[in-house]
């Protein structure tokens, strides 16, 4: 089996047909997903980072401008950051327009994501219901129903009624927070995370683009203000332009390159708990007691809570955090605390003050920044490929991306998501 990305590139469409085919010979016709080649000494384009928003970017260079001379070069395996650690939440109901914009878009492009990479991403837009536990959140979701119907957002507020019938093993009567409504987004759900990365790889790969895995980057060389080439466990390798992808360790690389970013990072942790039937068809958002749920397709209840108190670097779950999160949870879910844990897991994910992220050019020129998705990026990975795209390919932002500059922090015009984004995922 050949490895080069030429030979990838006559690799079969997936269909109905290719299964088929592939069963009658015992499935020893499939080619490899993607390539796995030497670094080349020279790219047009450098992409540092290899989850969602590096891949998805990658992508929409070679899809919409025609670039493919392009290496997404990745310390570990492609997915194993952030993308791979996410509780896949997707929807797209913020509250400012920039953010609206851009999430929606991406709500869009994952909704034909499947069919455009010709993989199956399991995009499941079961419906995402944030829960007001309060009279501020019942205010602050009005709100947000009401400026997402001026962006042509479709959401809507509902009573606790509406909410138990939704989610029946939901206990809606408190006794601390009963349930007084919710925010619904019908068109919200959840992906597979490993298949967006996955799907991703594979068409870049099909490209004939390079994804150079188990290859840190461990500096950037720049020469008269402007990029040069990035040194890496693999060797030097010159571009023309760089993109930097690498969501919590964005400050790491940032300052090989010489200039700070506005990130902190911090650990965020989910859980699993044992399978169990289908009880749950619906993403639901406990942003008062600072939790949240879906079940996934094996039966798992996925669980998440709030970043932890402190900024770390740590990829792991932790004990205090799992008792915390389950705790505050299990008012409103009592049938939790039956629950056995199956497994927990952290990511670093890289957090700015307004919440809202940063596609940037750089005080480098042609270096490029996409990082500042913190708790909530997996659900933008392809509106944000497609806007970093445009970004690199242009030398300058897109509408999608044109306020979320770097210029924002000197200018103090912030894009508050703090308090519509809740627990932010
Ligand atoms: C527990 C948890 C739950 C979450 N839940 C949700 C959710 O429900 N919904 C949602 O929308 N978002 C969620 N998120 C956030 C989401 O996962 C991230 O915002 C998103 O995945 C970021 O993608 P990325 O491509 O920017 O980063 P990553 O996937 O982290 O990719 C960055 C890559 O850069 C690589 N890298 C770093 N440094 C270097 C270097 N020096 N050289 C080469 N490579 C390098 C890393 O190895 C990594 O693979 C969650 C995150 C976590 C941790």
């Amino acid at each position: 089996m050949s490895d080069t990305p030429k030979a990838q590139s006559k690799s079969g469409h997936y269909s109905v047909f290719a299964i088929a085919r592939e069963a009658l010979r015992l499935h020893s016709g499939w080619r490899r997903a993607w390539a796995s080649p030497q670094p080349r000494n020279k790219y047009k384009v450098v992409i540092i980072g290899a989850g969602g928003h590096g891949l998805a970017t990658a992508y929409y260079l070679g899809k919409n401008y025609g670039i493919t001379d392009v290496a997404v070069i990745e310390k570990g395996w492609l997915g194993g950051g952030n993308t791979g650690r996410n509780t896949t939440i997707i929807r797209s109901n913020y509250l400012q327009d920039p953010s609206a914009a851009i999430y929606d878009k991406a709500l869009k492009l994952y909704e034909n994501l499947s069919q455009d990479l010709n993989y199956n991403v399991m995009f499941s837009p079961r419906g995402l219901l944030m829960l007001a536990q309060t009279e501020h959140e019942i205010r602050g979701y009005k709100r947000t129903a009401h400026a997402n119907s001026l962006q042509g957002v479709a959401t809507q507020y509902i009573d606790a009624k509406r909410v138990k019938e939704l989610v029946p093993i939901i206990n809606i009567d408190g006794p601390r927070y009963p349930v007084l409504g919710g925010l619904y987004q019908e068109r919200g759900g959840t992906a597979r995370h490993d298949a967006v990365a996955w799907g991703y790889a594979r068409a870049c790969s099909d490209m004939g683009m390079h994804i150079i895995q188990n290859c840190e980057v461990t500096g950037v060389e720049t020469q008269n203000g402007e990029v040069r080439a990035v040194n890496t466990g693999k060797g030097r390798i010159e571009c023309d332009k760089l993109a930097i992808v690498v969501a919590g360790h964005s400050s790491h690389v940032a300052d090989m390159a010489g200039f700070r970013l506005p990130i902190e990072s911090i650990a965020l942790q989910a859980l699993v708990s044992e399978p169990i039937k289908p009880c749950c068809d619906v993403v639901i958002m406990a942003n008062t007691v600072h939790g949240y749920l879906s079940q996934s397709d094996k039966g798992e209840m996925v669980i998440g809570g709030g970043t932890d108190s402190f900024n770390n670097y740590s990829q792991r779950g932790s004990w205090h955090h799992v008792e915390e999160t389950v705790r505050a949870l299990i008012e409103t879910f009592p049938m939790l605390s039956r629950l056995k844990m199956l497994r927990q897991w952290g990511g670093i994910v890289d957090m700015t003050g307004d919440r809202s992220p940063i596609l940037s050019t750089t005080p480098v020129k042609n270096i490029f920044v996409n990082c500042g998705w913190g708790t909530g990026g997996f659900k933008a990975i392809p509106g944000s490929g497609w806007a970093m795209a445009e970004l690199v390919a242009k030398g300058q932002p897109g509408p999608l991306a044109a306020d979320f500059g770097l210029d924002r922090f000197v200018e103090g015009r912030f894009i508050d998501e703090s308090v519509a984004a809740g627990v932010a995922h």
